[in-house]
């Protein structure tokens, strides 16, 4: 595997990073996952919005320009030969003099730049086939999800120890609320409305549901954003979730109540197959 580190492409066992950087000391990092199909980048613009996002809530300057972002990961994508999976971007603020909470002087700190292009099927999956099992966990993470911070432990325990329970992910909750998956933003169809968590520092601005989102009111169905329970999603008629690997992933039972027939649904298939397909059109 050919990796990106630091303005080198080289092989991921001579790749190094100082055991001092604030990534592995403090999670001080953000990162981006961009899916790739047919060898191309979807949604590649919206990713680097975030990405501009996330560095200026860390006050990390921005280091490289779209035209050089495109460049690096396209030149990741082609050297790994991969087809289908996705492109993973992590920029830490790099090693400091020592550990310390106060963010080191950026004039003597260089952040840490890592990339790497990974091989994986995301349109046909036994998943997005069958559906995924949710259990629900109250959301016990920090109030800043908005930023794609590489701090990610309590979501990973959280479904680590589903998956250990037989589930396939969770949901978490909060003031009687579902925010997001562990790594997916979550939605329901409702009598043939789509219902969906509206935008706030409490989760993750997902570029795919904003991509869905447009697709799916250009195809006339009708768009709901507020808050909903997870009652609300025992009686929904469906229930998907929403990431960059995943696409529009189906979710048919929670907390071991089945939702809708208990399979995944037409209107989320048929938001699968769209995103799919306007996707892979735009793909660059
Ligand atoms: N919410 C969380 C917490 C995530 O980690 C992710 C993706 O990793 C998402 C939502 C979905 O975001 P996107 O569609 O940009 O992949």
């Amino acid at each position: 595997m050919i990796v990106y580190l630091d303005g080198d492409f080289l092989p991921l066992d001579e790749a190094r990073i100082s055991p001092m950087d604030r990534g592995f000391l403090m999670a001080d990092g953000i990162y981006e996952v961009t899916s790739v199909l047919d060898g191309k980048l979807i949604d590649f613009a919206a990713h680097l919005n975030r990405l501009g996002r996330s560095l200026a809530a860390l006050d990390i300057a921005p280091m490289h320009d779209f035209d050089a972002w495109l460049a690096i990961h396209r030149k990741l994508i082609e050297r790994n030969g991969v087809t289908e999976g996705g492109a993973y971007l992590q920029i830490t603020r790099g090693a400091g003099p020592g550990r310390d909470f106060l963010w080191p002087d950026p004039a003597e700190t260089r952040p840490t730049v890592y990339l790497f292009a990974f091989q994986k099927a995301l349109v046909d999956t036994a998943l997005a086939r069958r559906g995924a099992r949710i259990r629900t966990v109250p959301d016990l993470r920090w109030k800043r999800r908005d930023i794609k911070t590489v701090q990610l432990l309590y979501s990973s325990q959280a479904k680590s120890l589903a998956i250990a329970e037989g589930f396939d992910d969770v949901w978490m909750t909060e003031d009687g609320a579902v925010t997001e998956g562990s790594s997916s933003n979550v939605h329901l169809v409702l009598g043939g409305r789509l219902v969906t968590r509206p935008l706030s520092t409490d989760i993750l601005h997902g570029i795919t549901r904003a991509a869905l989102l447009r697709y799916a009111a250009e195809t006339g169905i009708a768009i709901e954003e507020r808050p909903f329970s997870v009652e609300e999603v025992k009686a929904a008629d469906e229930a998907f979730a929403t990431s960059a690997t995943s696409f529009v992933q189906p979710v048919v039972e929670i907390d071991e109540t089945a939702i809708g027939t208990g399979i995944p649904g037409p209107i989320t298939q048929r938001l699968r197959e769209i995103y799919i397909d306007e996707s892979r059109k735009r793909a660059i």
